[in-house]
Formats: structure tokens, C-alpha cells, sequence
């Protein structure tokens, strides 16, 4: 198809054909002088589809799918041709009315509307003047920016995060404000990971559990229908009969929330039957580890030898009747017959006796609770459904197809969990076509490299991997058991303060005023006994976020950096809370955009970036395809737009000119680092050699082919040349070895095969995937296993719940209000409703509501439907706050609520390091009620 679309394009280095006919002006219309390689830096996640963009006279033409991705498994379809709707027409966006052509200063309030367009050095000027002041009275820290993957790619992000580096300032955690982080996964594995999504292919049974992939994996469905093909059955659970779901065999429904019961039943089902495969469990897994029953903590080494380790664990050998040390450094269990059920008596190192039992022995205590027909009264799936897939699961390569929703249910741990203990139950992991996934970044490893290099060149990347690989091998030699994995991840924790990343919980309690929702006790799960503050006090005194809990309430937030985001918009809670405690401490909101996003209405100065086609850049790489995919320049920023680098190369100019004028250029941060400001720019450009943004680019492509997960001597001209290419090799990031599987060049790329092929432990205390948490605070919250909880009542008891998903017409907002979008919706935001629902209120399709709970309320038009179950309503993310009546969306509405237990720390997977544990803003399931304010015109 790609080839016939080609055929019909002709390129022009003549003369414009004559005029004949309004025939010509077609073809002329279809010539060009230039194609480049494009993409859409955004997030799509996981997106990286290849295009190829034509140029004439400097003004992108169209673009189309390059469909140039090459087969990687024999007998598996290739990633061919990927693209969506948003793709197809981003060329047209590049010169739309929503574009931002000039740097703009606002001349009224915050969010008036009211600007003037300003000069580029009169915005850097003001902006820099705003940056030395607030490092003066306050410090660094006072300078927040909140790492966004939405728009701008790996450019973007890396302008802004070495500027905050640089100066000190605070990045916050892109896991942490986007809440796309699975924490079930962690706490059970104490990582994250995903496979490439050819992978699905090898799938037998596909479980499609909060994701709708016909509208947020638009390049990628294609092998969710060609697995079914191939005979896998695939189901879907959901509280709404999703567009996904008339594509699925089995549509399973769930009352919001009680996805727990749902897995939890499926495990029971599996171990009545004795469908388990116990090798697996024993092996792989802590099931068969022993826990004390006195107190209800793991039997670990100092219980029993006064010299023993505290992370020695243990069985029950069914051959001695004796306990027996779990190996550490290996899965392999050896000679050892570890027992699943049974008790044990244990003699402890003061003399005294306990009595232990296996964790499947508490599993099976708690499954009692879940029978199919409990967990069809609780979630409203049907417990023939539950018993089907349970049998099937048991015997099939079973994937689930998680999304990015678990993760913003307030208890989406626990489903997770529960989740993830089904296919312990059943070894569906480590193996092609089983599994579960959640985002994470491919083995880009030249951006970290060049962040960390103070000159360019080769022999300085060099010189890093050499110094990273000898204090990796310091971590192993400091405890031999550790793999290769632990040692890295050890490594990136306890380095993690010397970074600019924090995770924004604190950012959040301390500046923003969600400290006072988080300390209501009715909004939260009745499981939290003390008030939240206690839970926060406690972990700071016992220094579990060490280095990290910033910026406390000494270090006022002064000056907010938008690049890459839009946080009005995205943040739980958003404008109620961030517009009425944020936005008066802030002296100066500067957003850097391309389109008037609601943060940049609500800002002091905005400032317009250059985007796809208008600069080089690379779309965020991804575990998802392990490719990287090229974006070049290939026409001119519209008006006066900019690259970031070139925007923030600028502003390091101008700070450094405004610092020297103010006489204010060395400062010490908080944390004892001496800093300056007289250099800043050389600094930022290394002495002036990264001035160019293709410059800097082209060293990020070297660097990774040094690190090794590009192939030896990729350069840019490569890159320009092919457009995309396959990583080669994992790499050495903490991220990438989390992934524990080599990348081979034929085959599908699979997580976790080290773990189960070469029976390597995994991160976690146990060093196995762990179903029983003996902290102290899960023992407190009846957490140690999964469990099913009632979603806590975030914002008072009212009778509908509010969820929400991505739509089908934009990434994020990024496309919302382009005309040619608009006109393939309804161009307006509105809310799904069940006719019975709607009908009990008086309200009709078209109807303007007022949604309301005890934090706050929007006004939305309604669409009914029979498709989303009674009690539910849901409006899709992804509309500007702007484009609902009075600029209040559903964010209104929302507490913005993190889960207390995600404060913990002192155990081995409950720390913190980019990307990783956490607490995160969740706002699934949120209470409300509905009221009618305006008839439709005409009934529509
Ligand atoms: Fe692919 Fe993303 Fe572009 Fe859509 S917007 S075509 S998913 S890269």
C-alpha cells in the first residue's frame, strides 16, 4: 500500500508542470522536494511508529506510514504498518490556529486570557530575573518542573531536566505525576517490566484487564486479533461494554474496583481444582517460604542463629520435617522438597518455640473468602465466566494485557496482586506469551551517558561505563548473592539523591494542600487506623525517603516550569487544588508549549517550542517495540518557536548575564552542593560544543552505540539513513536489567526469562515474586496478602462513581481542539450514562449536568448508553479544563488521594528511585451524584 501511495507522489527538481486542466493542480498537489523520517514525539506510549514526511518549500505536505520495521521472529507478523488518526493528520496541526507563533506575556490575571506578544530576550530576561531571585531567598529547590513524556519527546525532556539539574531544582518523578505506576508489580516483584508486543502473539489466552486497546493501542491491536486467529481466546474484563470488548470472546463485567475479588476467586478455583503447578511456586515464588504465627513476620535467619541474616528465609522440607534455608543467591531448590501446607515447630535464638506454616497455607486460608459465587456478588461477574477462565489460565499461555488503569484505583495494588498471584499459580511467566506488563523505558542509554559527561566525545563515554560496571561490581562484591540486576538497582537507590528526581508525593503535601484530604479519615480506606500524618512522620523520622522527601514546607515553590505537560489538566485534583495553593506562592509560571494548553492559559509567560518535523528528535524508546525511531527536521518552526534546547540553551545565557548583574553567582543547595551560576552556559553546552540541538543528538546516538545497545558505529547518519533500529542488547540501566532477558535479533522479546531459565533471584526481600509483605504496615492494613477492599469513598458518599480511560480522538489533549479531530466527535466534552441512570435524574442525551461531590463539581453534556453498567458514569480523559463550562473538568471532583501504605519503606523493594516505588494520585471510582442544568436544544 505504502509502495502505490509512493508511485502517485513525484519528486520535483523541474520546473511546475503547466497548466492544463484542474487536473495538474491535483498532481501538483502531490508533489514534493524533501521526505524525512517522522514520528510523533508525544505520548502515545508506546507509539514509535515509523512515517515518512513530505516537504515542499519548507511546509510539511502529509505524511504516511513508513511500514518499515522488519520481521523479528520467524512465523510472528511484523509490527507493520503502524500509525493512528492522531498521526495521520499531525502534519496539518503544524499550521493550525492552535499554534503558538510568538513568546506571549500575560497582561491581565492568572487565567484572563489577556497577553501581548514580547520578545524572546524580554521573556528569557524576566524568566531569568524570576530564576536568580527565587534561588536567592529561598534556594533551588523553589524551582519545580514536573517531568512530562506528553509532548516534545526525549528533547523536550532532557532541555528541561538539565537546566533543573544544573541549578538544583526539583524534577518530579514521571511515574509519580502521571500514576501510571503498577505497584502490585512491585511489591511483588519488586520491579517493573513489559514485553514487546509481537509477544502477544504466542498468547493461547489473553486477559484484556483495565485497558481498552482499541482505542489506546491503535498500532498495536492487530496482534490481539492475530493471536485470536492463531486460536487464542481472549477476554476482557471491564465495568463498561468497552469498544474493545466486542472484539474479545469472553466481555466479563466488573462493578468498579473489585477487579480483586474477580483474581482472588480465579485462584481459588485453580487451587480447589489442584490446578497449580507447584515447581513453579516453590521455585519462583515465596508460597512455600515459612511464616512465623506468632506474629505473623516472615522465620528469618536472626531468629534462629544469633549471627544469621535478617534476609535468610526458609522452608519446611517435606523429606526431613525439618526447616531448611531457602537459597539466596539461586531459585534452584536443589535437594530440598519445600512443603506448601503443614506446620513446623521452630526453636528461636532466646529458646523459646513457634510455630511456622508455608505462605500457600495462608494463601489458601484467605481464598476462602472468594469463592466464584462471593466474587460474582462482589464484582457482578458472572461465576461460571470466573471458573472458565480459571481452568483455561491453568492450562494456557496466559498474558495479561494490563493497562494504565489498575494503577489509579486506590487499592489497583491489591488487584494486581491478585492478578499476578493467578499466574504464579499457574507458571504463566518468563515464558513467550505469558506474562503481565505496565510502562517502561527501552535501553536508550546515550541520553543518560551524555547527562552525565562533563565533555564530549567518546573516550569520556568510555570512561563512564568503565567507572558505572567497577562500582556495580563493588555492589556484588559487597554481598556475592547479588545478581547483576540487585546490583544495579542497589546502586540507582542509594545514588538517588544526588539526582534532581523526587517523587512528587511531597511536593504535593507540602505545597499544594492535598495534605488535608489525605488526612481525611472517611475519604481513605478505614484500613489507615492512625491519621495520615502520622504515617508521613513516621516515614520521615525513620528516614525511609532519605534524600528524596522534597521540598518540604521550609522551601516554598517559587518558580513552576511547564515543558512537556499540561498539570492544570492532568493532576488529580487539578485546578481546585493547584490554582487556589500552588499558584499564589508561585512568583513566576512559565510554560513552554506549542498549543495553549490550560496551564499556559494560567500562565505568566508562554513561550512557543518548535515541534515534529521542526526539530530532531527521537520518540521515547520503549520495552514495548525496543526500537528507536528518529524524528528529523525536515521544515522551519512556525513563527518565532524554538527548540527546548535551544530555549533553555538561551535562558543558562540569561541567567548567567542576570546572576552576574544582581551579583548573586555561587549558592550552596540543601543538600551541601556548591553551585554557580557565572557559567552556567558552558555548563549546559559543555563549553559551548552542544550549542546545536543536531549536535547534541548526534552524540546521544554515538553514546549509545559505546554503551552497546545500538550496534558498533551507529551514527546519525545511520539513523537519517534507516529512520528506525532495533536496540541489540539490553544494556546496563537499572530499568533494562529489570527486565531479566537477553534481546536476541530473532526472537520476541519476553521479561523475566532470566529468573525462570536460569533461576535468578529477583529484587525483592525474599529475592522470589512475594504474595506475603511482612512489614509492619501491610500487617497493619490486613495487607500481607491480596485481598479485595472497597474503594475508599474520595470525595463523600454519593450514589454513582465517576471513571474515566483515554479517548479515541487525541493523546492526552494534544489533539483535543484541532478542527479536523473535533470533527470526528462531538467537539465538545461530555459523559457516558446509563439510560436507567439518566432516566431516574430527568436527564436526556445532550442534557447539560452539574456533577458534584464534597470537593467540588464540573458541568458536562451527556451521552446515554446502554454500555456502561448502572451506577457508573464515565467521561473520558483527555478534554482541556477550558472547554468545560466556568474551565472546571473532572478534576474538580477528584481528592486526589494516594494510598498511605505506599509510604513504606525499610524493606528491600519499598524504595525509591526514578520510576519506581512510590506514592501515586489515584482517581478511579470516584463518588459523585448527577443533577440536570440545561436541556438539549431540540432534544439533542
Ligand atoms: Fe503512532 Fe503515536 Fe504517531 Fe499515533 S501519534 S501514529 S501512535 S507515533
Amino acid at each position: 500500500m505504502a509502495k502505490q501511495k509512493l508511485a502517485n507522489l513525484q519528486k520535483t527538481d523541474a520546473a511546475p508542470l503547466p497548466y492544463h486542466s484542474e487536473d495538474d493542480l491535483y498532481r501538483q498537489r502531490w508533489q514534493w522536494d524533501r521526505v524525512v523520517w517522522g514520528t510523533h514525539c508525544v505520548d502515545c506510549y508506546p507509539g514509535n511508529c515509523p512515517y515518512r514526511v513530505y516537504i515542499k518549500d519548507g511546509i510539511v505536505l502529509h505524511e504516511e506510514q513508513a511500514a518499515t520495521y522488519n520481521t523479528i521472529e520467524e512465523g510472528v507478523p511484523d509490527l507493520n504498518p503502524m500509525g493512528c488518526q492522531k498521526g495521520a493528520m499531525w502534519g496539518q496541526m503544524l499550521y493550525s490556529k492552535e499554534r503558538i507563533l510568538y513568546p506571549m506575556k500575560r497582561v491581565g490575571e492568572r487565567g484572563s486570557g489577556r497577553w501581548k506578544r514580547i520578545t524572546w530576550d524580554d521573556a528569557l530576561t524576566e524568566w531569568a530575573d524570576a530564576v536568580v531571585d527565587a534561588i536567592k531567598e529561598v534556594g533551588p529547590e523553589s524551582i519545580v518542573h514536573e517531568v512530562m513524556g506528553a509532548q516534545g519527546g526525549t528533547m523536550a525532556l532532557s532541555s528541561v531536566s538539565r537546566f533543573m539539574g544544573k541549578v538544583g531544582g526539583l524534577s518530579m518523578d514521571l511515574d509519580g505525576t502521571t500514576s501510571d505506576l503498577a505497584m502490585g508489580l512491585y511489591e511483588t516483584f519488586g520491579k517493573i517490566f513489559a514485553s514487546t508486543v509481537d509477544d502477544w502473539f504466542h498468547s493461547e489466552l489473553l486477559l484484556i484487564w483495565h485497558m481498552n486497546p482499541a482505542y489506546t493501542r491503535i498500532p498495536y491491536y492487530h496482534y490481539i486479533t492475530e493471536a485470536r486467529y492463531k486460536g487464542a481466546e481472549v477476554a476482557i474484563f471491564a465495568p463498561d461494554f468497552s469498544p474493545s470488548a466486542p472484539h474479545t470472546d469472553w466481555y466479563v463485567p466488573v462493578r468498579p474496583g473489585t477487579d480483586a475479588a474477580i483474581g482472588l476467586a480465579m485462584c481459588k478455583v485453580i487451587v480447589d481444582e489442584g490446578l497449580y503447578d507447584e515447581t513453579f511456586m516453590k521455585e519462583q515464588t515465596d508460597l512455600a517460604l515459612l511464616v512465623r504465627r506468632d506474629n505473623g513476620r516472615f522465620l528469618r535467619g536472626n531468629d534462629v542463629d544469633a549471627g544469621g541474616r535478617a534476609e535468610q528465609f526458609f522452608f519446611l522440607d517435606s523429606k526431613t520435617g525439618d526447616i531448611a534455608k531457602a537459597p539466596r543467591a539461586n531459585l534452584d531448590v536443589g535437594k530440598v522438597a519445600p512443603a506448601l501446607d503443614g506446620l513446623v515447630k521452630v526453636k528461636l535464638v532466646d529458646g523459646s518455640e513457634v510455630e511456622c506454616e508455608p505462605v500457600f497455607a495462608l494463601v489458601r486460608e484467605r481464598l476462602k473468602d472468594y469463592t466464584p459465587e462471593k466474587a460474582a456478588e462482589i464484582s457482578g461477574a458472572g461465576a461460571d465466566s470466573i471458573r472458565y477462565l480459571a481452568r483455561k489460565a491453568a492450562k494456557c499461555k496466559t498474558n495479561i494485557l494490563l493497562g494504565f488503569n489498575s494503577p489509579k484505583y486506590y487499592h489497583g495494588d491489591l488487584m494486581e496482586r491478585s492478578m499476578i498471584l493467578m499466574l504464579a499459580l499457574t507458571g504463566n511467566w518468563g515464558k513467550k506469551g505469558t506474562g503481565i506488563r505496565i510502562w517502561c523505558v527501552g535501553p536508550w542509554d546515550g541520553i543518560g551517558l551524555f547527562g552525565a559527561k562533563s565533555r564530549p566525545g567518546p573516550e569520556a563515554s568510555m570512561e563512564i561505563v568503565d567507572m558505572l560496571d567497577r562500582m556495580v561490581d563493588v555492589m556484588q562484591q559487597e554481598d556475592p548473592d547479588r545478581t547483576r540486576e540487585q546490583a544495579m538497582v542497589e546502586l540507582e537507590t542509594r545514588t538517588v539523591g544526588m539526582g534532581n528526581t523526587t517523587p512528587p508525593a511531597f511536593f504535593w503535601y507540602f505545597q499544594c494542600g492535598y495534605k488535608e484530604n489525605w488526612n481525611k479519615a472517611e475519604w481513605s480506606d478505614p484500613a489507615m487506623k492512625r491519621p495520615f500524618d502520622d504515617y508521613m512522620n513516621e516515614a520521615l523520622q525513620k528516614g525511609w525517603w532519605a534524600g528524596v522527601a522534597r521540598p518540604m514546607d521550609d522551601k516554598p515553590t517559587r518558580i513552576y516550569i511547564e515543558c512537556g505537560g499540561d498539570t492544570l489538566r492532568r493532576t488529580r485534583g487539578g485546578g481546585n487544588m493547584l490554582l487556589k495553593n500552588l499558584w499564589p506562592k508561585l512568583t513566576k509560571v512559565v510554560t513552554i508549549d506549542w498549543r495553549m494548553s490550560t496551564t499556559a492559559m494560567y500562565s505568566d509567560i508562554v513561550l512557543p517550542c518548535a515541534t515534529h518535523t521542526e526539530k530532531i528528535n527521537f520518540h521515547y524508546a520503549t520495552v514495548h517495540t525496543l526500537q528507536l525511531i528518529l524524528n528529523d527536521r525536515g521544515a522551519a518552526p512556525q513563527g518565532e518557536s524554538l527548540p527546548e534546547w535551544h530555549i533553555f540553551r538561551r535562558l543558562c545565557k540569561k541567567v548567567e548575564e542576570r546572576a552576574k548583574a544582581k551579583g548573586f553567582t555561587e549558592y550552596v543547595d540543601s543538600r551541601g552542593v556548591a553551585r554557580r551560576l557565572d557559567n552556567l552556559y558552558d555548563q549546559y553546552t559543555m563549553g559551548g560544543e552542544f550549542e546545536d540541538d543536531e549536535r547534541v543528538v548526534e552524540e546521544w546516538v554515538q553514546d549509545t552505540a559505546i554503551a552497546g545497545t545500538l550496534p558498533k558505529g551507529t551514527t546519525l547518519d545511520t539513523m537519517r539513513e534507516k529512520g528506525v533500529m532495533r536496540f541489540t542488547s539490553i544494556g546496563r540501566s537499572g530499568a533494562m536489567l529489570s527486565q531479566a532477558c537477553d534481546l536476541k535479533e530473532d526472537e520476541t522479546f519476553c521479561p523475566l526469562r532470566w529468573h525462570v531459565e536460569q533461576k535468578l533471584p529477583y529484587p525483592t526481600e525474599t529475592q522470589r515474586a512475594q504474595f506475603y509483605i511482612d512489614h509492619e504496615w501491610f500487617l497493619e492494613a490486613d495487607e500481607q496478602l491480596p485481598k479485595h477492599k472497597e474503594n475508599p469513598k474520595m470525595g463523600g458518599d454519593y450514589p454513582l462513581v465517576m471513571t474515566t480511560g483515554h479517548n479515541r480522538w487525541s493523546i492526552h489533549a494534544a489533539n483535543i481542539i484541532n478542527k479536523t479531530m473535533q470533527e470526528t466527535n462531538q467537539g465538545r466534552p461530555f459523559m457516558f450514562m446509563n439510560v436507567n441512570d439518566a432516566a431516574e435524574r430527568g436527564v436526556n442525551e445532550g442534557d447539560l449536568v452539574r456533577a458534584y461531590n464534597d470537593m467540588g463539581e464540573f458541568k458536562v453534556w451527556v451521552k446515554l448508553t446502554p454500555a456502561v453498567r448502572p451506577g457508573t458514569v464515565i467521561v473520558y480523559n483527555g478534554f482541556e479544563p477550558f472547554q468545560f463550562p466556568g474551565w472546571k473538568d473532572p478534576s474538580w471532583v477528584e481528592a486526589g488521594m494516594v494510598k498511605w501504605l505506599h509510604l513504606a519503606g525499610g524493606y528491600k523493594q519499598f524504595r525509591f528511585r526514578p520510576l519506581c516505588w512510590q506514592p501515586v494520585q489515584v482517581d478511579r471510582s470516584v463518588p459523585l451524584e448527577v443533577e440536570l442544568v440545561e436541556p438539549a436544544l431540540n432534544g439533542s
